[in-house]
């Protein structure tokens, strides 16, 4: 017979705590709890703590810094945190990628249970289920992913529990699923616990990875939740099926806020990959924070709906036209509408009624979550009477999804007092004058306690101890303290209740009794103020679903906001989307760059790039010329106008792109410790995959990590291959300036350069595009103005002199382009190497082996080896 679990366990500790341990009635307990759970670090409740025993208390005290001791009684390590402060400790475990698991006394304290309380788990807390204030970022959102394999790739479902999105999608390629679950940026990644091979880069994600047992009831617990939901296939249902069995399993309230499972495409957004999200910093800028990103720069939000919202739409810019122009219609009434006056203030007041009203649904709102719930209605109402008073079509389509629920509002107001507790459980919630019941008990609670100074009063004059005080414990309850000096003087009706090294403690009849009153009218009045307040959250449950849906849209309406007021103050103008695959901008801007210099001194260049005349612009001019930023300023521009932002333009007219990729700079995987060009190659490598008319594709130095001459090539065959087959737009940036000569030979190729001007043998950056070639490379001045000695800079001159003499061969031919004599050159080298191969061949035909003696054989081999080799 195996041995029981539990003991099984109790081995495992005491071998990796290397002490004995005495199987008290508690600590059975405990492992009996523990061996439910062997993957999370317990918090189990002893009185006011949370404490965690044996290997759970090493790691809590190492990740919480707090003191590991052991328990007396039987030897067992251990480390707590009090309970009413546990939230920013399991903030800090979870954050480091462990789960907690909460386990409660299930009785009361006062319940009179002798001996060993009761005690249960009620909640385990995942990385990707949690939703403590503490743990969450309010700008992000924060999501359970499951991943089922189906016929055609796998299917996502994405939960995110605290504000209760759900949603689910199918991904065909490996590669696509890698790129979709970078983009939703889970928190915790549920994978099946029989999946073959599941893919590498998992196990190295950003997130937390656990595992689930397929379990056929996953289908009736969608049904058992949603009804009927129409899912695109059967794989879907099974993920969200998955997601939903987990939540339900670790979370432990009710899910009253979850929406029934949505499903998307990935098709329906331009795709921007994550190599490409980095490149052109557009929610986080090269040194990982938000500042100095394209979501820095857009982000004015007042609220957490908002910010999120802005967050989704820049890493999922829309494709479909009229769905871009909704937001652009809305964007541009608050640009043009006079709006800014009440709305920003009214929007802090909302905070982030969308997790509050999340917080209701799981019956997880504290008072103060009511509270606020009132306040942000109650300023739903100032915003959507604000937007009553303007003309504006698109804002009032989305201002009319808000509801403000004023006799919601009034309800919270009416019960919860002034100041609420930011727990129930404290008391004080409910206001003076809503319940005649609270106000009766809550009279004599504090009467009781006038009583006691009363009675403190008349004892000291009766007994004449000046020090005599009335106190209170939980263990002792109500009593008479009276230090050893006075012990003389004690009355003789006192009767002694405890003895202390320097004080007695008494008590009296008439103590006792009052003590009798208070406690019953305060636990009285706790249980009555949190029965009333259960009371309030089950009737606000009934519209978790309005306030959510109000929510979400103040926050589009935030986000829109502050679109808006980022497009006037920095002179944006709205583009025009067109279904066609051609792009022009006039005067375009880099967002961030421009916003970190002065008026004016942002250089604004124009842009043409079309499938079917430009469709390959190569970019030439000296490093520093502003190759790069001209590049992603293109890149950025349509990002923003994809997801209804106007732009940093006078005019663009931009035909909706699909797919945006981009291969600039090296510098952070260099920081990564990997090979420059290896990184280089395998991302060009991808990229050229999937490319229709309508991807951008922007390529910066490629080619660079390699000697010159292979660099070279490698660029040259690229921009050749990109531009024979397909027609995907292509922006090349070199420092080769002799890919120039491409356009000579490629009708859809156009060169590009970076004006500079050479002024008494300096050169001065222009900023400006220009059509045309670059003269010359420059890369002499650049380094002579980044300081190199003088005699280095005349060397380099007369080297270069010498290397240019030879750039075009004795036919006028570009080098480089030297195709068809090099096609032909190799065609010889075959020939050749045939007609040896066919005499030797010949000779081993010939050789009759039954006649050979070994010397002739050895001059056999000889004579080929030596023909082979010549
Ligand atoms: P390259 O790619 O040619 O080496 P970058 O695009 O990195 O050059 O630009 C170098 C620097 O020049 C940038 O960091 C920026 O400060 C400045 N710069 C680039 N383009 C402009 C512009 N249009 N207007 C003003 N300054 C610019």
């Amino acid at each position: 017979m195996p041995p029981p679990r539990g003991l099984d366990i109790v081995t495992r500790i005491q071998l990796s705590v290397a002490m004995p341990i005495k199987q008290t009635p508690l600590v059975a307990q405990y492992l009996k709890v523990k061996d439910q759970v062997p993957d999370a670090i317990l918090l189990f409740r002893l009185g006011d703590f949370y404490e965690m025993f044996f290997e759970d208390a090493e790691i809590g005290a190492r990740e919480l810094d707090i003191q590991l001791t052991s328990r007396s009684k039987d030897g067992v390590p251990l480390c707590g945190v009090p309970y009413h402060s546990v939230q920013p400790y399991i903030a800090r475990l979870l954050k480091a990628g462990h789960k907690v698991a909460i386990c409660e006394q299930t009785a009361a304290a006062e319940s009179g249970v002798r001996g060993l309380m009761p005690r249960q788990i009620v909640r385990v807390i995942t990385p990707g289920t949690a939703n403590e204030e503490l743990v969450l970022a309010a700008g992000e959102r924060s999501f359970l992913l499951s991943l089922t394999p189906g016929a055609e790739g796998f299917a996502l479902a994405a939960i995110e529990v605290s504000t209760g999105e759900f949603v689910v999608t199918t991904v065909r390629d490996g590669l696509n699923l890698q790129e979709e679950v970078k983009r939703l940026a889970p928190k915790e990644v549920l994978l099946p616990g029989n999946l073959a091979n599941p893919p590498a880069w998992i196990a190295s994600g950003d997130w937390a990875v656990s595992t689930y047992e397929p379990d056929p009831r996953a289908a009736a617990a969608l049904k058992v939740r949603f009804g009927d939901v129409a899912l695109p296939d059967i794989h879907q249902a099974e993920a969200a099926g998955a997601a939903l069995l987990y939540v339900e399993g670790t979370f432990g309230g009710d899910l009253g806020h979850l929406s029934a499972p949505r499903p998307y495409r990935v098709s329906e957004f331009l795709l921007v990959d994550e190599t490409s999200r980095r490149h052109l910093e557009l929610v986080v800028s090269s040194d990982g924070a938000k500042q100095g990103s394209l979501l820095g720069l857009l982000d004015e939000t007042a609220t957490p709906m908002g910010a999120r919202a802005l967050s989704q739409w820049i890493v999922y810019p829309l494709i479909d036209p009229a769905a871009i122009n909704q937001r652009l219609d809305a964007v541009e009434e608050f640009f043009e509408g006079d709006l800014g006056g009440a709305i920003p203030e009214s929007l802090k007041l909302i905070g982030d009624l969308e997790r509050l009203a999340g917080r209701v649904g799981c019956f997880r709102a504290s008072p103060r979550d009511c509270q606020r719930i009132a306040r942000a209605l109650k300023a739903v109402s100032n915003i959507k009477s604000a937007l009553d008073s303007t003309p504006s079509v698109a804002i009032g389509q989305i201002a009319a999804r808000a509801s403000s629920l004023p006799q919601v509002a009034a309800s919270i107001e009416a019960a919860i007092g002034d100041g609420p507790p930011a727990d129930a459980h404290d008391g004080n919630v409910i206001r003076a004058g809503f319940d005649p019941r609270v106000d009766e008990l809550r009279f004599l609670a504090s009467d009781a306690r006038g009583f006691i100074a009363r009675l403190e009063a008349r004892e000291r004059e009766r007994s004449k101890i000046p020090s005599l005080k009335v106190r209170y414990n939980s263990v002792f309850g109500y009593y008479l303290e009276v230090t050893k000096t006075h012990l003389e003087r004690v009355p003789a009706d006192y009767e002694r209740k405890q003895t202390l090294v320097s004080a007695e403690r008494f008590t009296t009849p008439e103590l006792k009794d009052l003590e009798r009153k208070i406690l019953s009218a305060e636990s009285g009045l706790r249980e009555l103020e949190l029965q009333l307040f259960t009371k309030l959250l089950r009737d606000l449950a009934a519209y978790i679903g309005t306030i959510q849906e109000t929510a979400r849209a103040i926050g589009e309406l935030d986000a829109l906001r502050s679109l808006a007021g980022v497009a006037r103050r920095r002179g944006y103008v709205r583009p025009i989307l067109n279904i066609g695959a051609r792009i022009e901008i006039r005067d375009g801007r880099h967002p961030v760059l421009e916003a970190g210099l002065k008026a004016g001194e942002f250089v604004a260049n124009d842009l043409i790039v079309d499938p079917d005349e430009r469709q390959l612009l190569l970019i030439t001019g000296p490093n520093m010329a502003g190759k790069s930023t001209y590049l992603r300023q293109v890149a950025l521009i349509v990002v923003m106008a994809q997801m209804g932002s106007f732009v940093p333009a006078s005019e663009a007219q931009i035909g909706i792109v699909d797919r945006i990729f981009t291969r600039i700079g090296a510098r952070d995987e260099l920081r990564r410790g990997e090979s420059t060009f290896m990184v280089e190659m395998r991302e060009t490598a991808r990229l050229l995959k999937g490319l229709t008319k309508r991807s951008l594709l922007l390529l910066d130095e490629v080619g660079r990590g390699t000697s010159t001459f292979d660099g070279l090539a490698i660029a040259w065959a690229i921009a050749e291959y990109l531009h024979d087959s397909g027609r995907a737009k292509v922006l090349f940036a070199t420092h080769f300036h002799e890919l120039v000569d491409l356009a000579r030979e490629r009708s859809r190729v156009k060169n590009l350069s970076m004006a500079v001007r050479e002024w008494a043998g300096e050169v001065i950056f222009l900023r400006r595009v220009v059509e045309g070639a670059a003269g010359r490379s420059y890369g002499i001045q650049v380094a002579r103005l980044a300081g190199l000695p003088d005699s280095i800079v005349a060397r380099s001159r007369e080297i270069l002199a010498n290397l240019e003499q030879g750039e075009l061969d004795e036919a006028g031919m570009p080098r480089l382009a030297r195709e068809r004599k090099r096609r032909e050159t190799a065609a010889n080298q075959m020939n050749l190497f045939s007609t040896e191969q066919d005499r030797c061949l010949g000779e081993l035909r010939s050789i009759d082996i039954d006649r050979l003696t070994p010397v002739e054989a050895l001059n056999v081999l000889a004579r080929l080896s030596a023909l082979i080799r010549k």
